[in-house]
């Protein structure tokens, strides 16, 4: 057994990484399926979408051809309605809420039609939106991710001059190091930032982290207000006996090393356990597959019912080839030479509710081993609690509480996304965004 890379051909890797969701093949295809929408007028569609977006009516301007209507009212709503198309969980989302499935029919293909007309505008560069004339106002916003994005491109939208101080060579957060790579590609995230910042107004200064390059007190002397959308922080750990052996590594690292990389240099062992079942843990097990990972087993403390993942995630690593071992937790990583061996996990039974409301694992006291040489670590992330605690930020635990109007304890300083909800899905980032924008605006006397 042994971590390698280059396990398979340029060829295969490639066919394993392309997209998992392949668009209309013709235009036909999206005007078929957007005929098949009835427009309800209550839309529960729309509802069940964290940013509102007129699903019927764009839905309707494709069926009459007018894709460049339909693209503007996807992006008035959500301005990375195109990322969203492709990564959002609609199935607990829109198409979940489609009543088709009501009367047990395949519901709306929502993301498949609104990734068309968004994929249009994004390729072709449309300019949809024409900012106002600049008014003197400046907001500096961290983090160019989904949040800090669609903060600064509502505000560039009224004329205020935006700042970005993204600490990655690359903006996108999530999206472009966050996501399994088969679900969006870097060129898309890459033309998608690009997209949004057309608009004018939003200078991205790369490379540049809060607490190291800049403070949120020299911000607050040189702008009208701050945004902070720095993301939820880093990978949770074990704290078992042997969690350092070579080896072990975290799932955020290990799918920012694949989305910073080719894929041919990405190391992968033989026999991988990921812990956990949570979105991050199936991208980390089924890019395993993809990488050439002879066996993959996902290890979860619960049972299938409690498990996090959606039902087509779960359905994408049983694809793969994943395995799943329940009601188990890792209790320590054993190995020989310094590298992983096997992972000695303690059987679980489930005992009452705890505060998610799902039943609390309870340790049996037995246990088992399992023969691995890897083990990539996807049981959650915690806040930047250092990071945080380092300004005199009201926060718990390292999550930044907000106002309602988003803006935290410090003066003319708001704040959203996976820093102050602890980690949600991309389009509640970009709501949270636009909600940071409208509470700045207000502040900054550019509405009521
Ligand atoms: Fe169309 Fe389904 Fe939304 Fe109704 S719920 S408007 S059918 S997408």
């Amino acid at each position: 057994m042994a971590i390698q890379s280059n396990r398979l051909s340029k060829e295969k890797l490639l066919e394993n990484f392309s997209d998992v969701h392949p668009p209309f093949e013709h235009a036909e295809g999206a005007v078929i399926e957007s005929n098949r929408c009835i427009n309800c007028f209550d839309a529960p569609c729309t509802k069940s979408c964290p940013t509102s977006i007129d699903i019927p009516l764009f839905i309707k301007q494709i069926a009459s051809g007018n894709i460049k209507g339909s693209a503007k009212t996807i992006f008035s709503s959500n301005i990375m309605g195109g990322g969203c198309s492709k990564v959002c969980p609609v199935e607990k989302l829109c198409e979940g809420a489609c009543v088709y499935n009501l009367l047990e029919e395949e519901p709306i293909h929502i993301a498949k039609l609104q990734r068309y007309s968004t994929e249009k505008a994004i390729e072709n560069k449309w300019k949809l939106f024409t900012r106002k004339p600049s008014n003197g106002k400046k907001v500096a916003v961290i983090g160019a991710g989904p949040a800090g994005l669609a903060c600064a491109h509502a505000l560039s939208l009224e004329g205020v001059d935006v700042t970005i101080f993204e600490k990655e060579a690359k903006g996108g957060g999530l999206m472009t190091y966050g996501v399994a790579a088969y679900k969006v590609s870097p060129e898309f995230c890459e033309a998608e930032v690009n997209y949004i910042t057309s608009i004018g107004g939003i200078d991205i200064q790369y490379n540049k982290a809060l607490g190291k390059d800049i403070t949120i007190a020299e911000l607050q002397k040189k702008y009208d207000a701050v945004f902070l959308g720095i993301g939820v922080g880093v990978a949770r750990e074990l704290a078992i006996p042997g969690e350092n052996l070579e080896g072990v590594v975290d799932a955020i690292s290990f799918i920012y090393d694949l989305r910073t990389n080719d894929y041919s240099k990405i190391a992968v062992g033989d026999k991988v356990a990921v812990i956990g079942m949570g979105m991050t843990a199936i991208d980390a097990a089924t890019q395993s597959k993809r990488l050439g990972a002879k066996e993959v087993t996902m290890i979860y403390r619960r049972t299938e019912n409690e498990k996090p993942c959606t039902e087509v995630e779960y359905d994408l690593a049983k694809l793969d080839g994943c395995s799943f071992i329940w009601l188990a937790a890792p209790k320590e990583v054993l190995g020989e030479n310094g590298k992983v061996k096997q992972l000695v996990c303690s059987k679980m039974t489930l005992g009452e509710p705890d505060a998610s409301g799902r039943r609390a694992p309870v340790d049996t006291g037995e246990t088992f081993a399992v023969d691995v040489d890897m083990v990539i670590k996807a049981a959650g992330q915690i806040p930047f609690e250092e990071l945080v605690a380092k300004s005199s930020i009201q926060n718990k635990s390292g999550k930044i509480s907000i106002s309602p109007k988003a803006e935290t304890n410090m003066k003319g300083v708001f704040a959203g996304g996976d820093c102050v909800n602890g980690g949600k899905e991309v389009v509640d980032a970009v709501q949270a965004g636009k909600d940071g924008a409208k509470g700045i605006l207000q502040y900054i006397g550019l509405s009521k």
